[in-house]
């Protein structure tokens, strides 16, 4: 999962990369208005952590923009305290959620992911796809019961995969949805990950689309469905 920050406060920036990088999220940093509404722009987020006292583009004018292109992802505001107008100018812009200043980083991190979670369709932390159990709370991963050990790539690409259970995702889309930014993304690096994460969790769970990508599958059901 890859989210998007937009706060021009720099110790605030960087404690907040710092916190969901640890969470195991690709994180892509804007320090002003004009930045970071080219980033949502152009880069496919699956959140975005929005300040709304910003130089350049105010957060209001910039969700305003994203959202009359047609942007869905999930926004986070983060307001002022006691601008109680600014919550509703948020929600009227497209917001999704907020937090009030200052907050406590496990409170950002626990909307996040329901906001990442929501979005893609699902009601908990943890998926469970026929015995492999993602607990995205965690950032860890079980077959059977028994813990797998990943590294934070893999992770992350299991957790993408597993948000999206059943569908086929191209290459090009998971490269985009579990590096940052600057991360040199080379579409043949998501093929070594597949296979080692092949090796940890079960060949027949990620099944090869030729020519389209991969599907996290059930491979009891999917035998059954044959
Ligand atoms: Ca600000």
């Amino acid at each position: 999962m890859r989210i998007l920050i937009v706060e021009d406060d720099p110790d605030l920036c960087r404690q907040l990369s710092e916190a969901l990088g640890d969470a195991g999220y690709a994180i892509d940093m804007a320090t002003d208005g004009e930045e970071g509404h080219f980033l949502g722009d152009t880069e496919p987020y699956d959140a975005v952590v929005l300040d709304l006292g910003l130089p350049i583009i105010d957060g209001i004018s910039i969700l305003q923009k994203w959202r009359a292109d047609g942007k869905d992802f999930p926004v986070l505001i983060l307001t002022a305290r006691d601008q109680w107008s600014e919550k509703v100018s948020g929600f009227d812009a497209g917001a999704d959620d907020y937090l009030t200043k200052p907050f406590h980083t496990e409170e950002l991190l626990a909307r996040l992911r329901a906001l990442v979670r929501r979005a893609a369709g699902h009601t908990t932390d943890t998926i469970d796809i026929g015995g492999l159990m993602v607990d995205n709370r965690a950032g860890r991963a079980f077959v059977d019961g028994a813990p797998v050990k990943l590294t934070s790539h893999e992770f992350r690409l299991l957790s993408y995969m597993a948000m999206h259970v059943g569908k086929v995702i191209s290459r090009t889309e998971l490269v985009e949805h579990i590096y940052d930014q600057d991360f040199d993304r080379d579409s043949n690096t998501i093929e070594v990950f597949v296979g080692r994460l092949r090796r940890k969790i079960g060949v027949k769970r990620i099944e090869t689309v030729r020519g389209l990508g991969y599907r996290l599958v059930d491979p009891v059901t999917e035998e059954a469905e044959k």
